[in-house]
């Protein structure tokens, strides 16, 4: 098999920069892709995080002028990704969040800093790097939206392009005004080009000139066809629905393994569930909740925003602990929900604990802990908290959303004798659906049975890259073969 060469294009790379999910799915793809025979170099801005990691960079480009400053191309292995950095300090050299200032509004040259990213894309794509000719251009989300429209403009050979959506409700929109300075052509600025809602649409553009589209479930691609789901841009999707693929996204099942997992107190499988007992136990010790082995615990790992539920979560809270239940929570994102999750840890707490902040380790040690997870989204393109969840047995309780919709089998829904079941999905999205999901977990818990099984059969769910790889793979040689001249 001819072996295939991909330009993989995003904001987000774990662990040298990530603010959800889409770093993980930069970071894990490639190594599940080269398995199918596909080469893929990434290309990332040069944040701190991401030119500290670099060792033995090679310079293979210098640009005197871009928006504003000279920046370099490098290329390095870093992080087990062949990584390609726009190295452009007065563009990314800034601390903390990517797109967020220290007042906590973008960035004000936001346009800028995502034009020179999916520029650098198009000329790599168009040979910039000597040795690699990308037969495909793989475009994640807003920030690297402008590449297909880049390469449709220029005209010329061009590899395949794919635009690739984590979350349709970031778009990235801005001035007009900036149609030149950022390399389109005036006809760009168009119904048919970038143009949406009188804005230029970084996300829109993708959509609208990438070969492809893909999505991140196979729920969530049909979603967003429709006016709830389409934020917008359902119109433009039906339009294109003849290429649009929902590919699940998978989990990195090497650094996902409670078998492994050095953030646990102690390893388990599926076959030793009992061993879970003593992370429960150190992770209430911890979080200052009782610790009691007879109270159901609850877990959530998640960006705390109305996308996820949180506000819902909130309400419920009453429900929750009057099942007997703890909840222990992980998570950051809107300041009134973190200041209320807090208040209401403040007021009962031996049953409710919440960390606010970001914490890999902690997060990890939550799935190896909880007896469920909670993933109450109101929307969710695939999720992988629940994926995580599966693998370790802590028995996912979702919104049947998007991707969540896809990867859990309701327990009760599929028959308990028939024993398909890996976690509790409820639906529609509500407040007194989500406290019943929680009312159906703990009346499971209590047979011991009957949970087990449970948790063994959602650990014995493929959560693994080898299937969605595979399946891009597919995608990105039937695109090659039929690469636009
Ligand atoms: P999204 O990308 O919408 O935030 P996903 O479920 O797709 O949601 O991915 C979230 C990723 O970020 C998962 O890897 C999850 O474990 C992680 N995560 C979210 N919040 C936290 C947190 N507060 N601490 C540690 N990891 C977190």
């Amino acid at each position: 098999m001819k072996r295939l060469r991909v330009l993989s294009v995003a904001s987000e790379v774990y662990p040298l920069v990530k603010t959800g999910g889409l770093a993980d799915v930069v970071a894990a793809l490639p190594a599940a892709l080269a398995r199918e025979g596909v080469e893929t170099r990434t290309l990332v801005p040069g944040y701190p995080g991401v030119i500290d990691a670099l060792h033995g960079a090679e310079a293979i480009h210098t640009h005197a002028h871009l928006h504003g400053g000279p920046a370099r191309l490098l290329a390095a292995h870093a992080a087990g990704l062949d990584l390609l950095v726009l190295d452009a300090p007065h563009l990314y050299a800034r601390p903390g969040n990517p797109y967020l200032g220290p007042d906590g509004a973008p960035w004000a040259d936001n346009a800028l800093r995502f034009a020179a990213l999916a520029q650098c894309a198009a000329s790599i794509a168009r040979g910039a790097v000597p040795g690699f000719a990308p037969d495909v251009v793989q475009a994640h989300d807003w920030q690297a939206g402008l590449v297909p429209a880049l390469l449709h403009y220029a005209g010329g050979p061009r590899p395949g392009t794919v635009m690739t959506v984590h979350n349709l409700a970031f778009q990235g929109q801005f001035p007009p005004e900036l149609l030149a300075t950022i390399g389109l052509p005036p006809h760009a600025y168009g119904i048919d080009g970038v143009e949406y809602y009188g804005t230029i649409g970084y996300l829109k553009a993708g959509l609208a000139l990438a070969d492809r589209i893909t999505t991140v479930s196979p729920t969530y691609a049909a979603e967003i066809l429709t006016p709830e789901g389409g934020m917008g841009l359902d119109g433009l999707l039906r339009h294109r629905a003849d290429v649009l693929t929902g590919i699940l996204n998978g989990i990195d099942d090497a650094l996902w393994n409670p078998e492994t997992d050095v953030h646990l107190v102690q390893r388990f499988d599926a076959s030793h569930l009992a061993r879970r007992a003593a992370n429960k136990a150190a992770l209430q010790a911890r979080l200052g909740l009782d610790v009691a082995p007879s109270a159901f615990l609850f877990g959530v790992v998640s960006r705390l925003t109305l996308q996820k539920g949180m506000d819902l979560l909130l309400e419920a809270l009453p429900t929750l602990i009057r099942h007997g239940a703890q909840l222990a929570l992980l998570g950051a994102g809107d300041k009134p929900l973190e200041d209320a999750f807090a208040a209401a840890a403040a007021r009962i707490p031996g049953r409710l604990a919440a960390v606010i902040g970001y914490g890999e380790s902690l997060a990890h040690l939550m799935q190896g802990s909880v007896d469920a997870l909670l993933v109450p989204s109101r929307f969710e393109p695939c999720g992988l908290t629940q994926l995580c969840a599966l693998r370790y047995g802590a028995v996912p309780v979702v919104a049947r959303v998007g991707g969540l919709a896809d990867t859990v089998i309701d327990a009760d829904e599929s028959a308990p004798a028939a024993g398909t079941g890996t976690g509790i999905q409820f639906a529609p999205v509500s407040r007194g659906n989500l406290e019943l999901a929680i009312g159906r977990a703990v009346a499971l818990w209590r047979d011991v049975g009957t949970w087990r099984a449970l948790q063994a059969r959602a650990m014995a769910t493929d959560v693994g890259w080898t299937r969605p790889a595979r399946h891009y793979a597919a995608l990105f040689r039937a695109l090659a073969a039929h690469r636009p001249a």
